[in-house]
């Protein structure tokens, strides 16, 4: 069996590792000339992640190039005061999969190596433009004017999937959250340095700030921005200089570490995008076609979940080609096993989001008052294990129904 897989983002490589895996060919074809090491800023790998790299061999490099290990969350208000802890509880698990942040760019390339590595081709420069499915298979075509020909599809590509919009073309459009993301990273500064593998989240007066502190003392931040919906050319149209000044406004009235850490970095990591997220698509897979990651089921970073979700996604899908009598089957029963879970963790995700819109006063006040006491039963609930402790092994038989 050979597949087609459409995208090598986080996604592509690390689904086409898992089909080389299970006996079927991976070709992937990735819109960019190369593997993009400067694209986005960091994310989280959290257990569940880790744990469905560890079942492909390719957790080592990654934790190899993980900036640090990220096991708790500090929350703070903008005066500085401590409202809380969250531990996620991974120090406690086997050695290697307590969770850590990367930089997406250089999680994006090591998955590519790994995958290249297992036996994987992945040709970059191939834009698709279109797909012809029949019962037999699926050709591609490209905006080079190649076609490629393959049993199956799979549309790893990313939030405006493509494949999703041909696949289905009244499929509801991502949504956007009202909150911008950028990110960057600063030198050394005399702010207070996170604690050891904690990230300091901060409920600022008008937006919201995170950062952890690496050990050669760099600052790593993202700051999440209430904002009306405006598109890419409307964001661009303000330079990365209007940016910083706007974002030093809004944090000019909490603890002055947030403007000390924002004036320390470069320019150029004011550069915003929206945030948006795919609450539930009506179909993730049409015959021998299917969705995987963002493309199926976008999920706001406020979840920290987006990259640990494509990936368990793409081990899911391989066994259930490698398990499935015939290609349709596989990827229907792929569907089902996924959606549930997936679509908790993005409405998860976008409850996360939605506390950081809270600007007004009394709301801000609301919101310093309640959030220890909802840490603390978080806490006593057992945290997000349901989120974290789930696991996905390539080696276990899929249950197939149809
Ligand atoms: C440029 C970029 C920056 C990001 N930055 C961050 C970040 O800072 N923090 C964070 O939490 N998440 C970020 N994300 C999202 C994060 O990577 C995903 O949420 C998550 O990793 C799921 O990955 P995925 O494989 O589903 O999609 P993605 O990682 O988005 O990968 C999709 C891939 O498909 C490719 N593609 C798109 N269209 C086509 C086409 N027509 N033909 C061929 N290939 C195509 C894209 O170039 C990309 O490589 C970013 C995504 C991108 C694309």
């Amino acid at each position: 069996m050979r597949a087609l897989v459409i995208g090598s983002g986080i996604g592509g490589s690390v689904v086409a590792t898992a089909l080389r895996r299970v006996g079927v060919e991976a070709v992937v074809h990735e819109a960019h000339d190369g593997p993009a090491p400067a694209l986005g800023s960091f994310l989280t790998l959290a257990p569940n992640g880790l744990a469905a790299l560890r079942t492909l061999d390719l957790l080592d490099p990654v934790r190899s190039a993980a900036l640090f290990p990220t096991t708790r969350i500090e929350f703070w208000n903008g005066a500085g005061r401590r409202l809380g802890l969250l531990d996620d509880g991974s120090d406690e698990l086997d050695e290697g999969l307590q969770t850590v942040t990367v930089m997406r760019g250089t999680l994006q390339r090591v998955l590519a190596e790994g995958a290249r590595a297992q036996g994987v081709r992945i040709e970059y420069g191939r834009r698709l433009v279109g797909f012809t499915a029949t019962d037999d298979g699926v050709t591609a075509e490209f905006a080079d004017g190649s076609t490629a020909h393959g049993d199956v599809l799979v549309g790893a590509d990313g939030i405006h999937s493509p494949v999703r919009r041909i696949m289905d073309p009244s499929a509801p459009r991502p949504a956007y959250t009202g909150l911008l993301n950028l990110g960057g990273c600063a030198p050394p500064l005399p702010v207070p340095a996170t604690p050891e593998r904690t990230m300091r989240m901060v409920f600022a007066r008008r937006a919201f700030f995170g950062y952890q502190t690496a050990a050669d003392g760099r600052n790593h931040w993202f700051v999440n921005v209430p904002h009306p919906e405006a598109d890419r050319t409307a964001l661009a149209g303000r330079d990365a200089e209007e940016w910083r000044r706007h974002v030093l406004a809004l944090f000019a009235d909490d603890h002055p570490a947030i403007t000390q850490i924002l004036r320390a970095s470069p320019v150029d990591a004011f550069r915003p995008v929206g945030i948006h997220d795919i609450a539930s698509l009506p179909r993730w897979t049409s015959g021998r076609v299917a969705l995987l990651g963002d493309a199926a089921h976008a999920v706001s970073p406020s979840s920290g979940q987006g990259a640990s979700l494509a990936v368990e996604d793409a081990v899911v899908l391989a066994a259930c080609l490698r398990d499935a009598a015939d290609p349709a089957t596989a990827l229907r029963t792929y569907e089902r096993l996924r959606r549930g879970r997936v679509e908790r963790i993005v409405a998860e995700g976008r409850r996360r989001g939605d506390q950081k819109l809270v600007t007004s006063r009394i709301g801000v006040l609301l919101r310093d008052l309640t959030l220890p006491i909802v840490l603390r039963l978080i806490a006593l609930r057992g945290g997000h294990s349901w989120i974290f402790d789930h696991r996905v092994d390539l080696a276990d038989p899929v249950p197939v129904t149809d």
